[in-house]
């Protein structure tokens, strides 16, 4: 009996051991709808009910827990260090894409000052380099906005376009779709010439008529790609299509992906408190995720998880408006803004097109909403919107604003702020063998759990060491000098006897005695310590 008992353990002792392990899988999939708070997936749900769309969301099956997510000084997230926190593993500061925080006098947790503006290497990097794997990234965001370039890029301000466009062109990607043709360079369309990218610029039937397996990049838009509830299905593709696609180009890898599938603007339609926006974007994000799912549960190899960085807007399905919230009917809450066929910001532009006279009718063709003459007169006397500003529609006076304040009294939708909120935001997870992440997590064990069920065999801490280390170190006892000719992108020059080194900013591409070659990782330039981050192994190549 004894003999047998311990047989059983021995047995059983692997799986004891290794219970709370996560087995590593081939392809790892990270979908966010961007500032999305409980009550936008309750609303959708119950939206697509009145809609006769069915009753459930394709999300549902899959809710496992919440996250956590917080600034490294600020436990309302901004896009930039909430995304990076998952990226990388690192809480940062407001504006920091994946690089290591300055400390501050708030800081919720201790943050290492000896490592302030290294970059961090994401989970999207330890993929590529260390498993050899195709990356890609969808989204309905401009490229470098700051979700996308949390993943694949790093600077401590989420708003230096050039810095953060070079490195994601940089990166070699896979795949990139989503909105910012006008933020490409000549630099940067001269580099996919070279690296054999194929690039669609506005052109829906390229991209979805390609049949190829090598790198693609599709763009739509001068910057940021139109909402779902004002696209133009003939020119534009939905998220799900784009998505759809990727999955079919990444799937042809050999060693299996990375995507991460952004729904970008759920969280500017709440910034502009725009309820019907918010719904019909959640909704799009949605469908993306049944035919991620639906891939998923084919393939048998594929981990998936979902979940928003930040809660915006305090959205909520009853408001100050309404009394007897509990007898209103679904008629009530969901009638209304069925009826509104445009967002908030597109309905501005017409109406800031339109003449004085044919603002009421106008008005009621997109919504079926009569205003007053009071309202005709905050329309009038409102100032337009600029896209720039759409974090502060929801607290300015510009158009879309009051658009949204005169849609607002009519439904019986709250909303609390048009900024960012604290509350935490619903995770789902998928693993073929069940090994799901569940539960309340922070974000910094969302990257934890990214990092096993990638199986990276070096942490992204050793990682971010290898590759970005600092010049002054990595060619210590060498002459090195920055040529700052061009501010935006320096130059660093090495030299060590009759070898001379070139290296530029934000690139993958270095020179050695005027020969090109590729390094593998971005290299990133940082201007408040006049520093250079790279490669270790670049010592050796001189
Ligand atoms: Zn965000």
């Amino acid at each position: 009996m004894k003999k047998i008992n311990i047989i059983l353990l021995l047995l059983l002792l692997p799986f004891i051991l290794f219970a709370k392990e996560v087995k590593p899988v081939k392809n790892v999939i990270v979908m966010i709808p961007d500032g999305t708070s409980i009550g936008v997936y309750s609303a959708s749900r119950w939206f697509k009910y009145y809609s006769n769309m069915g009753d459930r969301l394709n999300i549902d099956p899959y809710l496992s827990g919440t996250v956590t997510t917080f600034s490294s000084h600020a436990p309302i997230g901004d896009s930039a260090p909430t995304g990076s926190a998952y990226a990388t593993g690192i809480p940062q500061q407001t504006g920091n894409v994946s690089i290591y925080p300055e400390v501050s006098n708030q800081d919720i947790f201790p943050v290492d000052g000896s490592r302030t503006w290294q970059p961090a290497a994401t989970i999207l990097e330890g993929i590529k380099i260390q498993k050899q794997k195709a990356v890609g990234m969808v989204v309905t965001c401009e490229f470098p906005h700051a979700t996308p370039a949390d993943f694949s890029s790093h600077h401590y301000n989420r708003s230096n376009y050039k810095a953060l466009a070079s490195q994601i062109a940089y990166q070699n990607l896979d795949v990139m779709f989503g909105g910012g043709n006008s933020i490409l360079t000549d630099d940067i369309r001269q580099y996919f010439n070279q690296n054999g990218t194929t690039l669609f610029s506005n052109d829906r039937e390229g991209l979805l008529n390609f049949e190829g397996d090598g790198k693609v990049w599709a763009l739509f838009g001068e910057k940021s790609m139109s909402y779902e509830i004002d696209r133009d299905p003939t020119k534009y593709p939905s998220l799900a299509e784009m998505t759809e696609k990727a999955l079919q180009i990444l799937s042809k890898k050999e060693n299996g992906f990375f995507l991460m599938v952004e729904g970008s603007h759920v969280d500017w339609a709440a910034h502009a408190n725009d309820a019907a926006t918010m719904i019909h974007e959640f909704l799009a994000f949605d469908e993306a995720v049944g035919r991620v799912m639906d891939f998923a549960e084919k393939d048998g190899n594929t981990a998936v998880i979902i979940l928003s960085d930040h809660g915006n807007s305090g959205f909520s399905i009853g408001s100050y408006n309404c009394s007897g919230s509990s007898e209103l009917s679904l008629e009530q809450l969901f009638g209304t803004v069925s009826k509104f066929k445009k967002s908030t910001s597109e309905l501005e532009s017409i109406l800031s097109n339109a003449k004085p006279e044919e603002i009421k009718s106008l008005f009621k063709k997109y919504t079926d909403v009569d205003i007053s003459d009071e309202e005709l007169q905050w329309l009038l006397s409102s100032k337009n919107y600029k896209e720039r500003d759409y974090t502060q529609v929801g607290t300015s006076n510009n158009l879309a604003h009051y658009i949204a304040k005169i849609l607002n009294s009519r439904t019986c939708f709250g909303f609390t702020t048009g900024s960012h909120t604290g509350e935490e935001v619903l995770l789902a997870s998928y693993h073929p063998e069940g090994d799901i992440l569940k539960g309340n997590v922070t974000n910094r064990e969302v990257n934890e759990y990214l990092q096993k069920v990638a199986g990276l065999e070096m942490s992204l801490l050793d990682m971010t060491d290898n590759i970005f280390a600092k010049h002054q170190q990595v060619f210590e006892g060498m002459t090195f000098s920055i040529d700052k000719k061009q501010p935006d992108f320096p130059v660093l020059h090495v030299k060590k006897g009759k070898n001379r080194l070139e290296i530029k900013a934000f690139s993958s591409i270095a020179k050695l005695n005027g020969k090109e070659f590729e390094l593998g990782s971005v290299v990133v330039y940082i201007d408040k310590n006049d520093t250079f981050y790279l490669p270790v192994q670049l010592r050796d190549k001189l």
